[in-house]
């Protein structure tokens, strides 16, 4: 019995093996210096990208208009330009929480949602080189006198699920010797509610995001840490399309455009 199971163990690897041979790799060898994973986009005649839509100035649904738009959106157009030769992005909206399984799923090529770039997500996916820098930020009420990190000993504060902020945050509130808790939630305008009703009496996340979120009752506090650097992401295995992105995005640092987008939308 044991023989058989042995016999036929190998005989399901060998088929295995032999499958393995026969099918082709996402990046398979370059035709006419096309990688398989370019190709495909070409075929589609177009770029699917997951984008932020409530981060103004980044990635933002216009409500009035319905329209996307943003520097996110302007480095998608770029990135499309250069692999169709034409500006011809479709875009998803994504939060932290869904860009990286978007991206497993193959519902979108590329994510550009300021995605921080960090070793352990680089072992999911590939990065290109960062296009953005921002910092994790704290945004309070301004009745609330709370001046800096260490004021908020004791207190909650609101994260995103699946974003790098909460530990970031916890990181430095060690280093300052302040005790802070969590509440966790899955969206932004959830954080902010939860600021605004008492549950928690902080909602921090880079200061890209918390822009959209400041009003008349609220104050981001000066307090910056943790660099994020933001890079465009791709599925593992698609790297001819993670080095199309590169070559984009070094261009665009090299010509200056990449600057002027930056000034463009005012985000420096
Ligand atoms: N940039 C941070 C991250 O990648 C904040 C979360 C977000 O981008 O929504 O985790």
């Amino acid at each position: 019995m044991k023989k058989v199971g042995i016999v036929l163990t190998s005989l399901l690897l060998m088929a295995g093996l032999v499958a393995g041979c026969g099918s082709t790799p996402p990046t398979a060898t370059p035709t006419n210096g096309v990688s398989a994973d370019v190709k495909a986009i070409k075929d589609k005649g177009v770029l699917k990208v997951g984008t932020k839509v409530d981060v103004p100035k980044f990635g933002y649904k216009d409500p009035t208009t319905g329209k996307v738009e943003g520097f996110e959106i302007d480095l998608a157009n770029a990135i499309s330009k250069k692999i169709l030769g034409t500006e011809k992005i479709e875009t998803s909206a994504v939060t932290a929480k869904t860009r990286g399984p978007l991206l497993d799923s193959g519902d979108v090529d590329l994510v550009i949602a300021t995605f921080t770039v960090n070793e352990e997500r680089k072992k999911s996916y590939n990065f290109s080189d960062p296009y953005f820098t921002d910092g994790v930020r704290l945004l309070v009420k301004k009745s609330a006198n709370i001046k800096s990190l260490k004021d908020l000993d004791g207190k909650k504060i609101g994260v995103a699920q699946a974003a790098t902020s909460k530990k970031a945050i916890q990181e430095q509130a060690d280093k300052i010797g302040a005790k802070v808790t969590f509440l966790e939630f899955a969206t932004y305008p959830e954080i902010k509610t939860a600021l605004d009703s008492g549950r928690v009496d902080c909602f921090s996340v880079d200061g890209a995001i918390l822009l959209g979120y400041l009003d008349d009752s609220t104050t981001i506090l000066a307090d910056s840490f943790s660099p994020q650097e933001y890079g465009v992401a791709s599925k593992k295995g698609n790297d001819g399309l993670a080095k199309a992105v590169n070559e984009t995005i070094a261009d665009l640092k090299k010509s200056g455009e990449l600057d002027k987008m930056i000034q463009k939308w005012g985000i420096k």
